[in-house]
């Protein structure tokens, strides 16, 4: 009897252990850069002040809405992605 009672606290021990350290996931959303950084970003390849793809140079980009559910329950978290290379640039909340 007493070998189940310390298995069972070694049991919730190891669990609340586990649920304690793990870390925070940051979502792919979150990774991005907000707009003011990636003008930042963007600032040190282009001279002329005008907003570039970072990688193609293209100026043209579109926003879209985060389609997750669950990172985005009030859809007000958007991303932007440049037309021509289809990378995703920066993200944006409303
Ligand atoms: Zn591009």
């Amino acid at each position: 009897m007493t070998e189940y009672i310390i298995l069972g606290v070694i049991v919730v021990f190891i669990y609340f252990a586990l649920i304690k350290n793990k870390p925070v996931r940051k979502t792919d959303w979150e990774s991005l850069p907000n707009f003011e950084e990636y003008q930042a970003i963007e600032k040190s390849h282009n001279e002329e002040g005008t907003l570039c793809c970072q990688h193609c140079g293209h100026q043209e980009m579109v926003e879209r809405t985060l389609k997750d559910k669950k990172e985005n329950p009030e859809n007000n978290k958007f991303y932007h992605a440049c037309t021509q290379c289809k990378v995703v640039l920066w993200r944006s909340q409303k």
